[in-house]
């Protein structure tokens, strides 16, 4: 299996190194990911510039490694074009949960996205920093049974995968949907010009089985996803109830 890592963190992040580990066991591994951090550029694509790729700076342990001046979709695109026979994509570790909303926002799983458009099979991981730097040994043995249940599941093209620090299990998972408080918080720069951070916090408690639920319960959170947005049962009743 030919397996292209990449992330949204940056080619310096120690997630990727970490993924890139795990991924080694089971395939050929590339490494193709941002030169600079991407965090939250959701599916964002270089359109009006030309992209182009070097040597990563980073030491892989011999695995193949390049940067890109682009975003984490770029670097699908790319990586696929450069190794056409890429069977996997996998995004990553990002350093920080991508959960419920949030994947609306994010890069590490819109890479994963940008794979499953292209025709090949992605998938993202991602971790808490809560406590501190994640425990990259314990969390790299659930990423690597994570691989075993999706070697025999073929037909599930796109995952999004949330470790715990320290994991007790894994569960099945669906998207938490409940909504979220995004707001925009003032604060001044040392020059006392007004700034903004964007910033959200969960307004509801986790329904049972969700992505939330499960890292809240210290489960690796493992949800297949698709592509398609169409509310089909809406659409169904609209053509019946307001004929266009
Ligand atoms: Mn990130």
């Amino acid at each position: 299996m030919r397996i292209l890592v990449t992330n949204d963190d940056g080619i310096y992040s120690p997630g990727l190194a970490a993924l890139a580990r795990a991924a080694a066991n089971f395939g050929e591994v590339k490494i193709v990911a941002p030169d600079v951090e991407q965090s939250s550029m959701s599916h964002a694509i270089t359109a009006t510039r030309p992209l182009s790729y070097r040597s990563s700076p980073v030491d892989f342990d011999g695995i193949e490694a390049y940067r890109v001046n682009g975003t984490p979709s770029d670097c699908v695109a790319l990586g696929t074009h450069l190794w056409s026979t890429t069977d996997l994509v996998v995004s990553g570790i990002n350093l920080g949960y991508n959960l419920g909303n949030q994947l609306w926002h994010s890069g590490t799983l819109a890479a994963a996205k940008q794979a499953v458009l292209l025709g090949v099979r992605g998938i993202a991981f991602s971790t808490t920093v809560d406590q501190g730097e994640p425990n990259y040994p314990v969390i790299e043995k659930y990423i690597a049974e994570c691989f075993h249940v999706l070697e025999s599941e073929k037909d599930i093209r796109l995952i999004n995968i949330n470790l715990p620090r320290n994991p007790a299990g894994i569960e099945w998972t669906n998207q938490s949907v409940r909504q979220y408080d995004a707001r925009i918080v003032p604060g001044v720069d040392p020059m006392g010009r007004k700034l903004y951070w964007y910033n959200f916090i969960p307004l509801e408690a986790a329904e049972e089985g969700t992505d939330r639920w499960a890292v809240d319960h210290n489960l690796v959170s493992v949800t297949p996803l698709r592509l398609e947005l169409t509310d089909n049962a809406r659409l169904k009743e609209l053509r019946k109830k307001v004929p266009l």
